[in-house]
């Protein structure tokens, strides 16, 4: 294999790849026994497996660097191109489903690929691929106004990443100023994301009529591909977020202002842990990597191999730098066999975050890479998050190897952040049920009705007087609301699951380390709540379950108080 540089990309004949896609699905519609329609099966993933590295090679080399024209250009294409492709694995699945020789290939691949095809052919239909190509076109223009951001701070330009890095100045005076400006950033181009966003859902409601469906909300938990729970089963536990967790968090945060010594407590302060700063990883991009080495072979011997053959052939691009697309992600190139992790390092303790998280995606990438079928190299997203927020808290031991003697203290704000999380999860998820349930409401109305969320998941939470953000502004910074509607609950059912690793890594690692490794190399090849059960956890849905993890977690909270480092608590 070749380092990530060096691959060589070329551009799908998009008639030459449907014209040898059609043959192989003609092949396997016609076959004359199970054999044959195997092979024709298989013949259709490899066709699948180099389109889709393709596609996935431009999308890296396009958010690693969006100056780049070329790659600007490939995207576009793919972009116009990517729903006629979605519209032949459309054609591929309605024949999988009244496959002849279906019970050989279930017998092969299981009952989950069925699944898959069943829900997918649910959202699609011929006549909606102008809105999708719209909806693609709307994501793709949210995306640049995010990665186009210049600002100048200092006499420097940064881009959003960067300035995110300065809003953690022990300097209050730095931290107000700094998200001024990111703040500002996103006032100025709200009427963008707002007519952006008002597009979007108005295209995926019109495209939600036109399959049959009252409106987007159903669609949208088909399209996440979620066979196992509804709507109803997510708002109980919305609920049970707000009655259990919502109290825990608001209590930490008001000792969290205590330890920050502040009368008044900001949004701009939230994610200062600590009043002299929070730890910090001792050392730049490559050394972290370095580290990184060590940790995961100590770790186990499958993760310590599989994050060799990552640095081997360079499929991280970690450091921020301009021109390059916000936030972290993996992905994975089928073709090749490998993951690929891409994120904005910039010297926080957020890089050892994104660096265990995406480790985690990336490992369970890696240990199902020979499943050989698109639909099993991952799984649904909440299972997913499994994956990385598990590893997140699987590493704790290590910490000292990146943070030194402030170890400990990352490990509390980690813990903090990661309860903190919860509530914030779920606000998104009911604001997105209540835009989709209403989708002719005002883009004054959407606004308001976030505010309205937020005030009731995040109590503590105030702006300083900040117009926008008191109006309902927030939601702008977060992208999954425009480009992957549905997705963010998931994070939050993850972290539930990911406490559970945690909880069970303390008591017995080698066993957690044996259910964790068993449920990557499952990859996507079952639903959730099977996954859950394959791992030896317990479904968020149960009743119990989020009490469980509360009662541990305050547990710990309780005998390692976070204390600032050198000042006294005020
Ligand atoms: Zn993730």
């Amino acid at each position: 294999m070749k380092k990530f540089q060096q691959l060589n990309y070329q551009r799908p004949d998009f008639k030459l790849f449907e014209a040898n896609f059609n043959h192989a699905l003609n092949e396997f519609e016609y076959a004359s026994s199970a054999g044959e329609q195997t092979l024709a099966f298989k013949m259709i993933n490899e066709i699948r497996s180099h389109f889709e590295t393709m596609m996935n090679i431009v999308s890296v080399k396009h958010s690693i660097n969006i100056a780049d024209k070329f790659f600007e250009v490939e995207q576009e294409f793919f972009d116009e191109h990517e729903p006629a492709y979605r519209g032949l694995v459309h054609k591929f699945y309605e024949a999988l489903i009244c496959a002849k020789y279906r019970d050989s290939l279930q017998e092969i691949y299981g009952k989950q690929l069925f699944t898959i095809a069943e829900l997918t052919i649910k959202t699609f239909h011929e006549s909606i691929l102008e809105y999708l190509q719209k909806e693609n076109q709307l994501c793709t223009d949210y995306q640049k106004i995010i990665a186009s951001a210049k600002i100048k701070y200092n006499g420097k330009v940064m881009n959003l990443s960067e300035l995110n890095a300065i809003k953690l100045s022990t300097d209050r005076n730095i931290r107000r100023e700094v998200s001024y400006l990111v703040d500002g950033y996103y006032e100025k181009h709200q009427d963008e994301f707002n007519n952006i966003y008002d597009q979007l859902v108005k295209t995926r409601h019109t495209i939600a009529l036109k399959l049959g469906y009252k409106n987007f909300v159903q669609l949208g938990y088909a399209r996440m591909l979620r066979s196992d729970y509804d709507s109803k089963m997510v708002a109980n536990y919305r609920d049970k977020i707000f009655s259990e967790i919502v109290p825990i968090v608001n209590d930490l945060k008001i000792e969290q202002q205590k330890r920050l010594g502040l009368c008044d407590f900001y949004s701009y302060d939230e994610a200062m842990d600590f009043a002299d700063g929070n730890p910090k990883p001792l050392g730049n991009a490559a050394w972290i990597v370095e580290q990184a080495k060590t940790m995961f072979k100590e770790l186990n011997k499958e993760v310590g191999d599989f994050f060799e053959f990552m640095t081997k052939y360079e499929l991280l691009d970690l450091e921020t730098k301009p021109n390059k697309a916000g936030g972290g992600y993996c992905t994975f190139f089928s073709e090749l066999k490998a993951p690929f992790i891409f994120s904005n390092f910039n010297g926080t303790s957020h890089d050892i975050d994104v660096l265990t998280h995406e480790s985690g995606h990336a490992f369970q990438g890696y240990s199902s890479r020979y499943w050989n079928i698109e639909e099993y190299y991952f799984p649904t997203y909440e299972a997913c998050e499994i994956h990385s927020m598990s590893m997140e808290f699987l590493c704790w031991p290590w910490m000292k190897l990146f943070f030194g003697e402030d170890a400990n203290r990352y490990q509390n704000a980690h813990m903090q952040h990661s309860i903190s999380f919860l509530p914030y999860g779920v606000s998104v998820d009911e604001f997105q049920e209540w835009v989709y349930e209403n989708p002719n409401a005002s883009i004054t109305e959407r606004n308001n009705q976030w505010r309205l969320i937020e005030k009731k998941y995040l109590p503590y939470r105030k702006y300083d007087n900040n117009a926008y953000l008191e109006n309902g502004g927030f939601w702008h910074r977060q992208s999954h609301i425009f480009k992957t509607p549905f997705y963010y609950i998931d994070y939050t059912l993850a972290q539930v699951c990911a406490f559970q690793f945690w909880k069970r890594s303390n008591a017995n690692r080698v066993d957690a380390m044996k259910d964790y490794i068993r449920l990557c190399k499952a990859g996507g090849s079952k639903s959730f709540l099977e996954l859950v059960a394959l791992a030896n956890l317990k479904s968020p849905f149960e009743k119990g379950t989020v009490e469980e993890i509360t009662a541990e977690i305050n547990d710990w909270l309780q005998q390692n108080k976070i204390r600032n480092k050198v000042t006294a608590e005020v």
